[in-house]
Parts: structure tokens; sequence; C-alpha cells
């Protein structure tokens, strides 16, 4: 059977960075041949409980939501901290009664991609209003772009934007979605695009390569990083990144997928938390997290967007937003923007498992709604996720090759509306983790 601590990763430890391919190596005359080992493999870690991967919601994603539970094969009750519906929007009223009523008045799809088959009414508000969300008074200087998804709006910059002498430097913890974008560039025979990376949020290292490089370009130099990287919670430089691109006239384009919705006075992101709004030309984000929905968007300058409209493949050959989803995005905004409370509880919400994790000496720090927790390369972190999940406790963990071995991590994601009482039950269930494993 496949065995994964005989295989050497190639790539980078990163958790955004690598394929099970690159272990398996997938060979066989046959499909099934070439599908079987992997299978072994997972039949039978599922078979012991420890693979918690693709788990069943019986409803709605709350901060407590019913699972079939793939060990007992029953229905439960688990404390949902596995989930990037941060603000608990996949529920509020507002949003659902949203989505209704568009389903009533808009139908439920537009068939197809934009450029060719349009796009509603509320596609061209939601655009409107992610400038006025994100720019405020300057919203008019602006436009926005929607895709299927973030995944998509990664690639469909960087595809849309990057060529001939460019290049483009970016920071080693970013998304698989950025890194995919990259080996596309990459593979593109008539584009020979340097493509160079940075160590994470390391800023004397993207100096020395802007240094290097912005001397010798033909063309021109786009940097890109996250706002909130999601494997650590922890925020990019960003004030310091921007202060160099500016220096070295490079393109800084944000990937706020995480900060969005989250961070700053008005839930801007990350921009507005390092008062930078206006020194990022392009901001690229994703409606999965806090929006709890699909869905992605970038946003600059009006005609940046107007020429990316044209040049993203992944916006001109793939299917438009429905419009009930676009429905539930616009109301959403309206509720970040209306209800600060909402912001106010998650951070104390996150405050206080943070605080109380680390009296129980766990050792963990984060900028975001994301607590990573650090689980030591002796122990069998699945088994560890199987004793949560046992205790009902729905929490994602982070392992070997995802991440080094000594990075492997729990991943807890905080809700604003998980309540005291769901608080007081995570403790007590980590307190009794470190009596019985660690
Ligand atoms: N960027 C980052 C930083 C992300 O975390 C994600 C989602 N995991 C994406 C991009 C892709 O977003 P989506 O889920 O909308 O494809």
């Amino acid at each position: 059977m496949f065995d994964f601590e005989k295989n050497k990763l190639l790539s980078a430890n990163n958790a955004e960075n690598f394929s099970l391919a690159e272990f398996i190596k997938p060979s066989g005359k046959s499909l099934i041949e070439k599908v079987t080992p992997f299978n072994e493999f997972l039949s039978n870690i599922l078979e012991q409980g420890k693979a918690l991967y693709c788990r069943e919601l019986m409803g709605p994603c709350e901060h407590s939501s019913l699972i079939f539970d793939q060990i007992t094969k029953t229905p439960k009750k688990m404390l949902m901290f596995g989930s990037n519906n941060y603000l608990g929007l996949s529920t509020h009223p507002k949003v659902k009664e949203a989505l209704i009523h568009a389903v009533e008045n808009y139908g439920i799809g537009v068939g197809g991609p934009p450029l060719l088959n349009g796009m509603s009414t509320l596609h061209k508000k939601l655009e409107r209003k992610l400038c006025e969300f994100k720019y405020g008074e300057n919203a008019d200087d602006y436009d926005a772009m929607l895709f299927a998804s973030g995944y998509q709006a990664n690639l469909g910059w960087v595809k849309a934007l990057i060529s001939g002498n460019d290049i483009l430097i970016y920071d080693e913890l970013s998304h698989a979605s950025l890194y995919d974008a990259v080996t596309y560039l990459n593979n593109d025979p008539f584009n020979k695009v340097k493509t160079l990376r940075f160590k994470h949020n390391n800023i004397a290292h993207l100096k020395i390569l802007l240094e290097r490089y912005s001397s010798i370009c033909k063309g021109h130099i786009f940097v890109t990083t996250e706002g909130v990287f999601s494997m650590d919670g922890n925020l990019s430089k960003l004030k310091e990144i921007s202060e160099l691109c500016i220096k070295y006239k490079a393109t800084l384009v944000i990937d706020d997928a995480h900060g969005t919705g989250i961070l700053g006075e008005n839930g801007r992101g990350s921009a507005e938390h390092w008062k930078i709004n206006d020194a990022v030309p392009i901001t690229m984000g994703t409606f999965s997290k806090v929006f709890a929905v699909t869905g992605g968007f970038l946003l600059a300058k009006k005609e940046v967007i107007q020429y990316m409209r044209y040049f993203a493949r992944s916006y001109m050959f793939s299917a438009h937003l429905p419009p009930p989803i676009v429905a539930a995005i616009l109301a959403s905004i309206e509720v970040i923007q209306n209800e600060r409370q909402l912001r106010k509880n998650l951070f104390s919400n996150v405050n206080y498992l943070v605080k109380n994790l680390n009296e129980l000496d766990y050792g963990v720090t984060t900028d975001s709604a994301i607590i990573p927790i650090l689980i030591p390369a002796k122990f069998d972190i699945r088994e560890v996720n199987k004793f949560l999940n046992n205790h009902n406790l729905f929490i994602n963990s982070i392992e070997y090759p995802a991440v080094a071995k000594n990075k492997q991590r729990l991943r807890l994601s905080v809700m604003a509306t998980h309540t005291e009482e769901e608080l007081k039950k995570v403790i007590k269930i980590f307190t009794k983790l470190k009596k019985e494993f660690f």
C-alpha cells in the first residue's frame, strides 16, 4: 500500500504548493490501477476514523451544526469551528430574505459568462457596491469584476495583466490559486515571464528582489501577497510592502480573501487596517469566506478593470454567478456595514479563546479569525482530530504534506455567533485533550 512517510516532498513545505500526485506518482495502464494506491491508503484511514474530510452537514452551517458523523454513522450536533463563515452570514435573516427575493425576481442563473450572456442588474449593483464598500468617497474612480470563484479571480488578473517582459514577485506562502496562476504563466511558450518568490513576509528579501530586478526589468513589476495568511492567521506587512512598491514603481496586488469584512474600522479589509486604502492598486477577494457563499472579485481603477474584462480568460470563459447569490452578497455587505457589533463579537471570541488556550499552554497567536494550534510532530494529528470529533468539535487539521511535519496544526476558525457557552465547551475539550494526549 502507498506509504506517505517513505515519500519525500519535492515542492516547498507549503500548504498551497503541493499535490498528492507528487507523492503517489500515479501510474498504471488502466484508470483503476492508477487510482488504487491512494484509495487503499484512504480507505485504511477512513476505517480508523482518521480521515475527517468531506464531512456532511445535514442542515445550515452555523456556530453549532448538525453533522453526519462518519465514525458513528449517526447525525450529531457539533460545535462548528471549521468554517470561514466568520460573521455567521450564511444564515442571517436579511441575507436569506434577499436571496429568496432575488429568486422570485431574477430566477436562478444568467446562463453563461458575462461578456456574451450578460449580467443582471444585481451584478452591476454588486460591482458598484464593492467599490463603495472598499473605497468610500473615492469609489467613482474604481470598478469591480465578479468571478465564479476567488480561485478564478487569481488566475484572471495574473493571466490578464502579466506578459512579455513583466516580472511577478509573490510571497512564498501564497494561496494555491496564485501558485496555479504562476504555473499557468510559466507554461506559456509565447510568454516568457519571470516569476520570483520572496520569503514569507520578509521585507528585506522583497527589497533585495525589487532592487535587483527593477533596474533590469524591461516590463512592469507586480508584487502580490495576502492580507491575512490562512494557515497562520497572521497579517502581511502590507504597509512596508506598499511603500516598497511605490519606491520601485511596482504594482501591488492584495489577495484579501480572509481580511475582507473582518479587518479595518469599517470591515473594508487589510488595506483599511493598515490605512493604505489608496495605495493598493488591485485587490482580489472571495465570497467564500466571510460571505459564506461562492464567487470572487477584483477591484481596480476603472480602466484596468475594463481591460481585464477582455483579457482574463477565467472571466471570459466561465459562467457568471447566479443572481440570488449576488443578492445575498449585496445584503451581506450591508450587514457588515450596519452591524458592527458582529466584528466586535468575533474578536472578543477570538481573544477569549487565545487567552484561555494560552492558559493551557497551547502557545497560540493570531491577528484574525483563524487560530492555528500547533501539534508537535511526535503526535498523530489525525488521532487528535478524531478525539475532537468524538467530543463534538468540528475543526480542521492541517497535516503533512500540506505543511512541514513540525508545523502540523489544528485550525480553529472562530465565528461572531459562537456563544459564551460554546467557547467554554471548547476550552473544556482542549483541557481534556491536553490531559489525555500531551
Ligand atoms: N485566496 C485565498 C487566500 C484563499 O484562502 C482562498 C480560499 N481558500 C482563495 C484565494 C480562493 O477562493 P475561492 O474559495 O473563492 O476559490
